[in-house]
């Protein structure tokens, strides 16, 4: 079971608990009361009397009558005492499911969005918390340039509907800044995280503090730092490039994670052209992201957005 889901059923069992908790502990301070403790003892008894007599077809009727006067007595106490009928009932924060996240042998929605809010708290700074593709405001583009942001969106749309099993495991989207390559993305990350996938979105500065994080750290402790890296089912490397070089650390590490994520998706955004970050990052790192049949590079120009 993924982290988040995990994280997702604690809260609705706390919910439940909590719940309970308040229940108990309103009918304990009724119970501290004489006056309620007797004439609930009272009800008890003449349920108990009703249920034998009526299953023996005996006239009931004194016992009912008396039965329905210790209920009146028994509100009119709990009204004296400031509680509420309804104040005993269980409360749900989710009616639909009573907050045990499943309803009609599916997820409710109030676990999805659990999850969801799970997922988007370790997930990182997203620059949007838009998640559908068909709800992008296009007007917001200049007009000339909106086809080749169709096009842009409808890619990333594709991978969020094939996902996981999208043909291209390295998305990379080369361009200036500006051209809202990272909107893109953060629509793409929100969109899975809804579907409970989970992303790490890192922006290149802290890539590269985790890596030296990583490679500072002892041996004791460096699967922990690692783990987030190779587990996410997304990640996110923003703005590739404009971090500094620390040498044995940057490319070494940014290999080693492309190296272990070939069954998982990696994207990336540049502000460098291609030939800008082969030399930065070197042949190795370069051949993993502009690999033919395994990644997808964009180059998103404002007015002359390139697929290859
Ligand atoms: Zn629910």
């Amino acid at each position: 079971m993924s982290k988040a889901k995990k994280t997702a059923y604690s809260v609705l069992a706390e919910r439940r608990f909590n719940e309970r908790v308040r229940v108990d502990a309103l009918y304990d301070q009724l119970l501290r009361d004489e006056e309620y403790r007797a004439l609930h003892c009272e009800r008890v008894d003449l349920r108990a009397k009703m249920s034998s007599l009526g299953s023996q077809s005996e006239n009931i009727s004194d016992i009912r009558a008396r039965y329905d006067e210790v209920v009146a007595l028994i509100e009119k106490r709990m009204g004296e005492l400031g509680v509420n009928k309804e104040d005993l009932e269980t409360k749900y924060v989710c009616p639909i499911c009573k907050d045990t996240g499943y309803v009609n042998g599916g997820e409710c929605s109030c676990l999805k969005q659990l999850i969801y809010a799970s997922l988007r708290e370790n997930c990182g700074s997203l620059l949007t918390d838009e998640s559908s593709f068909e709800e992008v405001d296009y007007s917001r583009f200049p007009s000339s340039h909106i086809d080749n942001y169709k096009l842009y969106y409808s890619i990333l749309a594709k991978i969020a509907e094939k996902f996981p099993q999208n043909n291209s495991k390295i998305l990379g989207v080369f361009g200036p800044v500006g051209v809202g390559k990272t909107y893109g993305i953060s629509i793409l990350a929100n969109n899975l995280m809804k579907k409970g996938f989970s992303v790490l979105y890192l922006n290149s500065a802290e890539m590269n503090s985790l890596f030296l994080k990583y490679h500072l750290a002892k041996e004791a402790e460096k699967a922990e730092i690692w783990a987030p890296l190779v587990e996410c089912d997304l990640l996110v490397l923003d703005d590739l490039g404009a971090e500094p070089t620390i040498t044995n650390v940057t490319a070494n590490y940014l290999n080693c994670i492309l190296n272990e994520r070939t069954e998982s998706t990696t994207c990336f955004t540049s502000n460098l052209s291609p030939d800008q970050l082969r030399d930065k990052y070197g042949d190795r790192v370069f051949s993993r992201i502009s690999h033919k049949k395994r990644s997808a590079i964009m180059v998103l120009k404002g007015k002359d957005l390139r697929l290859n």
